[in-house]
């Protein structure tokens, strides 16, 4: 595993091991929050059993014909499911394209895998489909699925696989990787806290410029949670291409909300959370958690066609109704 990655070593150990001896079996799931190097690891692994001649730890030669295909992106055993255009859902044509593929025989005379990511993103026919292919593997075939939220999949596929979990860096493995990538200073820490810890989806966010949008978006929540802006207004504001953003920003502060409360020592909480100032003073973690699997689902439904401005009109009103900082306020205020 390269040294980069510190934080994904044990997990690839393990995986390596079972590689060797192997014990690997027909599915993995890896688990893991967004950007913690899951497609990484993914691709490690496929390397690993595609390569002719992968040393002791796994590491692919770099020689031989399937390095070569590998490193070009064309090796014909490694297939790749992903949703046609980002944010949408995966289908079950897509499906069936990649249980066909798994059918025929390698090339290399080696391994077949197949990485699906993000995994939730399958609709319900795609997932079905993706079942008759677990339920009945072909010797010398891997599929790997990666998701960020393993409760968005349908059970009998998560029973199916084995699980994996892929762990979160320190916050120190986390910003010196993100330093290697020429991030460093307080924008890593930001972006680094709006990615929920995960470094490569932090450098994603700073990279797109994702900073200013959602610092923008949180203001308009707390205006509309301190009832200066209309939710209606917002609502028209949001729904364009930045959606998919706004809606993990705005699910990521959910997070550290109520991880300020239950770990008041973690200090990247604690910040997020003064930066909500006015959310913070009376908030009810019943409330936030209840909050964040209406936000998961609108995130959930974004692919299938769904009305933008009304889904977010709902989410909306429902937050400035919310019993946040505001009500605690007046009460202060009326001492
Ligand atoms: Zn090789």
């Amino acid at each position: 595993m390269t040294p980069a990655m510190p934080w994904l070593a044990p997990v690839w150990q393990q995986i390596n091991r079972a590689r060797q001896q192997s014990r690997l079996p027909h599915a993995l799931l890896l688990s893991g929050s967004e950007g913690v190097g899951k497609k990484h690891l993914a691709e490690r692994i496929a390397h690993a059993l595609l390569c002719e001649s992968p040393n002791e730890q796994g590491e692919p030669c770099g020689q031989c014909a399937a390095c070569g295909w590998l490193a070009a992106g064309t090796h014909p055993d490694l297939l790749l499911l992903e949703p046609e255009e980002a944010g949408k859902a995966i289908k079950v044509d897509q499906v069936r394209a990649l249980s066909a593929g798994l059918g025929i025989t390698s090339h290399g005379g080696r391994y077949k895998v197949a990485i699906v990511r993000p995994a939730e993103a399958m609709n319900m026919n795609a997932a079905n489909s993706l079942l008759k292919t677990l339920e009945e593997p072909t010797a010398n075939t891997l599929l790997i699925l990666g998701t960020a939220a393993p409760g968005r999949l349908i059970p009998t596929v998560r029973s199916r696989c084995q699980k994996i979990q892929v762990p979160l860096p320190s916050q120190q493995q986390a910003l010196g990787w993100l330093a290697a990538h020429n991030l460093e200073g307080e924008a890593a820490v930001d972006s680094l806290l709006l990615a929920g810890g995960g470094p490569l989806y932090a450098l994603v966010l700073h990279q797109e410029g994702a900073e200013a949008l959602l610092n923008d978006s949180l203001q308009q929540l707390q205006a509309v949670g301190e009832g200066r802006l209309d939710p209606l207004t917002v609502a028209s504001e949001w729904q364009g291409d930045e959606l998919a953003l706004r809606l993990a920003g705005w699910r990521q502060w959910l997070q550290w909300l109520i991880r300020a409360q239950f770990v008041p020592a973690d200090n990247g909480a604690v910040n997020m959370a003064q930066k909500l100032h006015t959310i913070t003073e009376s908030v009810d973690c019943q409330n936030l958690y209840a909050f964040m699997d209406r936000i998961d689902s609108a995130r959930n439904a974004l692919g299938s066609g769904l009305n933008r401005q009304l889904m977010l009109e709902d989410l909306l009103i429902r937050w400035a109704a919310m019993p946040t900082g505001r009500q605690n306020n007046v009460m202060q205020g009326s001492r």
